[in-house]
């Protein structure tokens, strides 16, 4: 990030590292999006934190070796399978002894993601439970809705989100950008939820739940996912600057996806489908002072 200028690295910064939902993708017709489960990551000036622990986990850890911070922040929109088990794939982070990985869950009425790991990560579905892992993990539950607010004095929004056991959203503010997560999710009627549009009010970016077309999602009611159409009402509605669609259906090839994305610009031309490893600088619109 050094070749950054200030403005540059006072605003809020997003690299997807996966942008499937559900299970991965791979071969030749999933080149372009990519196929990892998702994992985003959000960085407020250089201050970092880590947006689900999909497949995509891996390959940030990868990217950044050993320059993590010592405390990693990791915010889980839910526990399914596909936002979470690239956990112990964290690498080197997770060998690290001196490294603190802290995860923050809000769809189980409070409770952290504890049990729910420990249980996934545990012989015989996995050989080494996490607490095995050199890293120290820390797990703090919080209701969505709530506010956190970390060490540092930064503050990250967020909201209950329609999913099968809930999910929640998150809204990261710095350098005067907004950015929000809301995945995963399902539209309600009527569209758009009115707490939904309050809390993207005016985000210069939302990345959004798009897993399915229109002509999909009526077989598809009540697993939890919603469309492009519904994220380009919810972002009109908004004010809105710019749509990422997440979540892709893994039987969604690149050739069909570009069509997708063809059709959501012509709707919203800022619009775009979000691309693993693809980067989005929102510059700071003016200087910020330091987080205590
Ligand atoms: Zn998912
Ligand atoms: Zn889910």
């Amino acid at each position: 990030m050094s070749n950054r200028g200030p403005i540059e690295q006072e605003g809020v910064t997003l690299r997807f590292w996966g942008v499937r939902g559900s299970t991965c993708a791979s071969g030749p017709d999933f080149v372009q999006f990519g196929g990892h489960t998702p994992c985003v990551e959000v960085r407020c000036g250089e201050r970092l934190f880590i947006l689900d622990a999909g497949s995509g986990l891996n390959a940030l850890g990868a990217h950044h070796g050993t320059s993590l911070p010592r405390r990693v922040d990791l915010l889980f929109s839910h526990l399914h399978l596909d936002h979470i088990a690239g956990l112990p794939f964290l690498k080197p982070a997770v060998l690290d002894p001196s490294r603190e990985i802290h995860t923050y869950c809000g769809n189980l009425d409070g409770a952290s993601a504890a049990e729910t790991v420990d249980r996934l990560f545990s012989p015989p579905i996995f050989p080494i439970p996490l607490d095995v892992l050199p890293a120290r993990f820390v797990h703090h539950g919080f209701r969505a809705g709530e506010t956190l607010t970390f060490e540092d004095g930064m503050q990250v929004g967020t909201i209950p989100l329609h999913h099968p056991q809930g999910a929640t959203g998150f809204r990261f503010r710095h350098g005067g950008r907004t950015a929000c997560y809301i995945s995963d999710l399902e539209h309600t009627e009527p569209w758009p939820d009115p707490a939904l549009r309050r809390f993207v009010e005016g985000a210069d970016l939302v990345v959004y739940d798009g897993m399915f077309t229109q002509g999909e999602y009526p077989a598809c009611r009540g697993w939890g996912h919603s469309t492009w159409e519904k994220g380009v009402e919810l972002c009109r509605a908004a004010g809105v600057g710019q749509l990422a669609i997440i979540h892709l259906y893994p039987q969604h090839t690149d050739t069909m996806l570009l069509g997708m994305e063809q059709q959501l610009k012509a709707a919203m031309p800022t619009a775009f489908i979000a691309r693993e490893r693809q980067e989005i600088v929102l510059p700071a619109l003016a200087r910020v002072p330091a987080v205590a």
